[in-house]
C-alpha cells in the first residue's frame, strides 16, 4: 500500500514565539521541526508498510523553504520520498487555502488515486484540526478522526477512537484519510542509518504553478478568518514556597481548598 503523510513545520515550542505586526501571523523566522503531532502519523505509515512488506510511504508539506526540515526528518525516520509545496504566493494562508493546496499535491504525487492519507490529529502551532476534515472534503475521501488504533484489511480500515465515556470502533472503505493521535503508537528516532540513507531519497518541490492552483485563491489575501489581534500571556507568577516546619501537610491541603481543587 501507498500511504501519504501530510507533515507540517512549525515552529519550536521551547522557542519565544512572536506575532508580525504587519499581518498578525506568527513569526516563522524562529528554529522550527517537524510537527511532533506528525511524527505519529508518519510512524503509523512506516508500520503499515513494513508489516505489509510492499508499499510506500510519501511525505507531503506544504510551507516556506524552512519546511524542508520537516521533511527531512520524516525521511530519516524511513518515509521513502517527500514532496514540498513552496510559493511565496501561499504565505498566510488559512486551513481552507492550506487545504486547497495539500489536495492538489496529494493527487499530484498519488496520479490522482490516493490508498490512505494519513495526518496528525492538528498542529502544533496553528492548532486549527481542520485541515485533515478539509483535505477529505476536497479528495472525496471518508475521513475518521483521532484514530489511537489503526488497522489495514481489505479494503478497509478500521480505527479506535478514544472518548471520553467509550471507545469507538469505525471502520471505512479504502481509500480514506485518517488522523492519528498520539497515542497511536511511540515514533522511531532516526537511526544513524537512517540519516545517511534520507540524504539520496528524492524530493520533489512544486510551486502553485505545478499544481494549477490559481495564487488569487491562496495565501492572506485570500484567507476566510484572519487574526484581527493578539495580546502576549502575561507571565507567570511566582509560585507560593512553602516550608515545612512539622505543619506543611496542613498548609498544602489549606492551599488546595482555597483553589477549589478540594
Ligand atoms: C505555506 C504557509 C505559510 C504560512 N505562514 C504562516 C505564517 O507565517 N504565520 C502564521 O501564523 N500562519 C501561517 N500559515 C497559516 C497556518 O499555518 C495555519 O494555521 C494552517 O495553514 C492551517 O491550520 P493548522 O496548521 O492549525 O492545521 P491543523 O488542522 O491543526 O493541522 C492538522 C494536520 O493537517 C496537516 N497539515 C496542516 N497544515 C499542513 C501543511 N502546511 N503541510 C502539510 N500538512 C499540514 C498535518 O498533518 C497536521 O497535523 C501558513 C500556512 C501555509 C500553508
Amino acid at each position: 500500500m501507498n500511504i501519504v503523510v501530510c507533515v507540517k513545520h512549525v515552529p519550536d515550542a521551547q522557542s519565544d514565539r512572536t506575532f508580525q505586526e504587519s499581518d498578525n501571523t506568527v513569526d516563522r523566522a524562529v528554529d522550527g521541526l517537524l510537527s511532533e503531532l506528525d511524527e505519529y502519523a508518519v510512524e503509523e505509515a512506516l508500520k503499515i508498510v513494513e508489516a505489509a512488506g510492499e508499499g510506500e510511504v510519501t511525505v507531503v508539506t506544504v510551507g516556506p523553504a524552512a519546511a524542508a526540515d520537516a521533511l527531512k526528518k520524516a525521511l530519516q525516520m524511513g518515509a521513502h520520498k517527500a514532496v514540498h509545496v513552496q510559493d511565496d504566493a501561499i504565505h498566510g494562508s488559512d486551513a481552507v487555502g492550506t487545504s486547497l493546496v495539500l489536495a492538489k499535491a496529494v493527487e499530484k504525487a498519488t496520479d490522482g488515486s490516493p490508498e490512505l492519507v494519513l495526518t496528525g490529529m492538528s498542529s502544533t502551532d496553528g492548532v486549527m484540526g481542520v485541515v485533515p476534515a478539509m483535505l477529505a472534503e476536497r479528495l472525496g475521501l471518508p475521513q475518521v478522526t483521532y484514530a489511537s488504533e489503526l488497522t489495514v484489511g481489505e479494503g478497509r480500515v478500521t480505527i479506535r477512537r478514544d472518548g471520553d465515556v467509550a471507545s469507538e470502533t469505525i471502520e471505512a472503505a479504502l481509500p480514506a484519510l485518517v488522523s492519528v493521535t498520539d497515542q497511536i503508537n511511540e515514533p522511531r528516532y532516526p537511526s544513524f542509518k537512517g540519516i545517511m540513507a534520507a540524504k539520496k531519497k528524492p524530493v520533489e518541490t512544486w510551486s502553485l504553478a505545478d499544481l494549477g492552483v490559481d495564487a488569487d485563491d491562496v495565501g492572506l489575501g485570500a484567507a476566510w478568518t484572519s487574526v484581527v489581534a493578539f495580546a502576549k500571556r502575561p507571565p507567570r507568577e511566582q509560585g507560593q514556597i512553602v516550608t515545612d516546619e512539622g505543619e506543611g501537610g496542613a498548609k498544602l491541603a489549606e492551599f488546595l481548598s482555597a483553589q477549589k481543587f478540594l
